[in-house]
């Protein structure tokens, strides 16, 4: 028989994910020889064999790649040359391949939690177990390139058994850098809140049997510590929210299996693949009726957060406890994760009433993803572990290396080189020293992680941004300011390689305009270079600043004060007898002078507003929850909206008065909130498909994109696809939509300034 050659060339992610090992043992069963190696941006196949087994062996492939990896392109071409006598795995790193060297971490597979179950097996219980296709990446990760010497696996020798498996190409922990197992890897401990070791042989079984009596667990994880405490517990969660000085933002809960997340929540199929991923976010899903969990697990809001197992230890605890557990990061409200053992005990104690701990280093923190299905598919709400580092792809490159240090509040940091961004993990709100430390922290380690020496420094125009301040602060020369909502249109053109120009909505809360004012209804046309705003939302005065955000009532008055040319009827509607007489006459005051008021165009602020009217809702514990529940509330199958105006002008005005005079009729007349929220959703979508259209008449029919933490809100997404047709229209997916998104535009667009700086400066 003949034997033919081919070289294979496989982008996408293949390294780090036991692709190597898969490709060699396939190749094997097929009976080829060659070799398997990875590239600078891929993984490189030499096969030789007869041109059957060949076939056979590239559609197996495509068709089954191991659960971690996926395939963006596979190219075959005819090799000549003589076949090897057999196949190998090269290991070498080749040069170039430091920038895709650490991949994200994975959830634990099927057959490594297989064995952790079987006992009969040497890793039964093991709760580090892991393998090539799964295991901690990028949080154990000290330097590049990434192998076990530069990761905190290295304080751990690998016993003859781990070291057989390490170095036989046929095993599936070939080259797997934590490989372990109970004899030479981490332990578990599980410690009294004073830091004192508890006398246990199994620490695992013993903090089950803990949270089972409702105490409070803090869990060392993946990329940081969880607290766990029983979800069906009313008690244990009311003791968890009061430690943690979290009142009302919901908790997530680990459920064993995709069949338990199914019994408590309405589980489609585009969320039960991402739950059971490798990447292992938290996915937002309806709460079934009845469903076991503790109301005050997520007040307010008919959505849980759930989340399956993603390390062995996980597995076990949730094997052993035999209940879904809350697992909230390991933290005191807005502080970073804890991630260290004696940060653990000396941050945690007040907080936990056990520390279940092990001695494997978490070196780089990395929080929980959120993603929600919107649109029939995945939006990444919070992009942190399983994601990052993963880079994303730039259909044009980056001219210099631009480091972008995104905005305030959910903030991450974006590197961009050639033609890949990465975006940093979630770091959180930056108005806290210890989160701003953190900050400092990562952006180090990342520059380290992927070699990039930025030349081009991009930051929000907010100078009260600690974000902006460490930007202004740093010593490269060229730093150019990004306008947010140009940043956030930007982000999502680069997120789904569009060139532009787009009509783009960028609806949030808040961001700094060119004038000075808070927007965030804005519709802009815009590319990476410039953009245009075509239209605004009518701004909302916000009286006393921040004041404003968290007692939303104020934007309520403020609105109503606009809305009507007389005395608006505050009579009759039940937000206001929550508010003191007093606070109420300064606030008007304020908004009748002007005295120590902004003007916000964010279409947040409208939702917030709306929503303490029609909620009743005077107060907000944290950023978006009133504009969450009013999108928890709505009744979709309310179809009606209200009526608006589009005000001629440069920017045109988008002006809702109208609409709210007839919400608040509907209010007094005792229309149900599910409809009046409805209605309103409707209303924001009618508004803005319109002045699409509008700007449609003038510029043509260019693709839409929607942008901005506003739509994270699933009926307000569909409400404008519905009223737009067949038109192109743009979302994000694996960028987040709202600021944890904003990096990636603030570098993009910096990248386009800095051109063209170079161009008529002739440098
Ligand atoms: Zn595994
Ligand atoms: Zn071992
Ligand atoms: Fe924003």
């Amino acid at each position: 028989m003949t034997i033919h050659g081919q070289r294979i060339i496989v982008r996408g992610t293949v390294q780090g994910v036991g692709f190597r090992p898969w490709v060699y043992r396939l190749a094997r069963a097929e009976g080829l020889t060659g070799s398997v190696a990875n590239d600078g941006t891929g993984v490189t196949i030499d096969a030789y064999g007869a041109p059957p087994a060949l076939e056979r062996f590239l559609v197996r492939l495509r068709r089954d790649p191991p659960p971690a990896a996926s395939i963006d392109a596979l190219a075959a071409a005819p090799l000549a040359g003589d076949a090897p006598p057999e196949f190998v795995i090269d290991a070498s790193v080749a040069p170039g391949a430091r920038r895709v060297s650490i991949p994200p971490d994975l959830a634990t597979c099927e057959a490594c939690a297989f064995e952790v179950r079987d006992p009969t097996d040497r890793r039964y219980r093991y709760p580090f177990t892991n393998c090539t296709d799964c295991g901690p990446r990028f949080t154990i990760a000290r330097d590049v390139p990434y192998d076990r010497p530069r990761t905190s696996m290295a304080a751990f020798r690998m016993c003859p058994a781990c070291q057989r498996e390490y170095d036989d190409p046929a095993s599936r922990r070939f080259h797997a850098q934590p490989n372990a197992c109970p004899a030479c890897g981490p332990r578990l401990a599980l410690l009294a809140t004073d830091g004192s070791a508890i006398d246990t042989d199994d620490p695992v079984g013993a903090a089950a049997r803990a949270l089972g009596e409702g105490l409070i667990v803090g869990v060392k994880g993946i990329g940081g510590f969880h607290l766990a405490c029983d979800a069906a517990s009313e008690a244990a969660v009311a003791r968890l929210r009061r430690r943690k000085q979290r009142d009302e933002k919901p908790f997530a809960v680990m459920v064993r299996s995709l069949g338990e997340a199914r019994a408590l929540a309405e589980v489609g199929t585009v969320e039960a693949r991402l739950l059971s991923g490798p990447e292992r976010p938290i996915v937002l899903v309806p709460r079934r009726a009845g469903a076991p969990v503790a109301e005050s697990v997520a007040p307010g809001t008919p959505l849980l957060g759930l989340l399956l197992p993603y390390s062995p230890l996980h597995h076990l605890l949730l094997g052993d406890a035999g209940r879904p557990l809350v697992m909230t990061s390991g933290n005191v409200s807005d502080e970073p994760i804890v991630s260290r053992n004696d940060e653990a005990r000396h941050r945690l104690r007040d907080l936990a009433d056990l520390l279940l701990v092990h001695d494997r280093d978490i070196v780089s923190r990395a929080d929980d993803s959120v993603a929600r299905v919107i649109a029939g598919a995945p939006v990444l709400l919070r992009r942190a572990r399983g994601y990052v580092p993963r880079p994303v792809p730039l259909a044009r490159p980056v001219g210099r290396p631009v480091f972008a240090a995104g905005g305030l509040l959910k903030n991450t940091f974006c590197l961009a080189a050639g033609g890949e961004a990465w975006l940093g993990p979630h770091i959180g709100d930056l108005d806290d020293v210890e989160t701003f430390d953190a900050y400092r922290e990562a952006v180090d380690r990342f520059e380290r992680f992927l070699g990039i020496v930025p030349e081009v420094v991009a930051y929000d125009l907010h100078p009260e941004y600690p974000s902006t301040r460490y930007a202004l602060a740093r010593p490269e020369a060229r730093k150019v300011g990004v306008q947010h909502h140009h940043a956030h249109v930007a982000s999502l053109l680069a997120e789904r390689g569009w060139e532009g120009p787009v009509i783009a909505a960028a609806y949030d809360g808040t961001g700094l305009g060119h004038d000075g004012h808070a927007w965030g209804g804005e519709i802009l046309v815009a590319d990476a270079a410039a953009f245009e705003r075509v239209a605004t939302f009518r701004p909302i005065l916000l009286a006393g600043g921040d004041q404003a955000i968290r007692q939303p009532w104020r934007q309520a008055l403020a609105l109503l004060v606009d809305a009507y040319e007389g005395p608006p009827p505050l009579d009759g509607l039940r937000l206001f007898d929550g508010v003191k007489p007093r606070d109420l006459i300064v606030v008007r005051e304020m908004l009748a002078t002007g005295l120590r008021t902004v003007p916000a165009h964010g279409v947040g602020r409208y939702f917030d507003a709306v929503g303490a009217l029609v909620l009743g809702r005077s107060r907000a514990t944290y950023e978006g929850q009133v504009a969450l529940e009013l999108n928890a509330a709505a009744d979709e199958r309310e179809s009606g909206w209200y009526p608006f105006d589009l005000r001629a002008g440069t920017p045109v005005e988008i002006d809702l008065r109208r609409g709210v005079r007839a919400l608040v009729d509907d209010l007094l007349a005792g229309l149900s909130p599910a409809r009046l929220a409805a209605r309103f959703h409707r209303t924001i979508g009618a508004a803005t498909a319109a002045a699409i259209d509008a700007v449609t008449r003038d510029r043509g029919a260019l693709p839409v994109g929607l942008t901005g933490g506003c739509f994270q809100n699933p009926l307000l997404v569909a409400d404008i696809l519905g009223r737009l047709g067949d038109r192109r229209v743009l979302l994000h997916r694996e960028v987040p939509p709202g600021d944890g998104g904003l990096a990636l535009g603030q570098a993009v667009v910096a990248d386009r300034m800095t051109r063209e700086w170079r161009m008529t400066n002739g440098e």
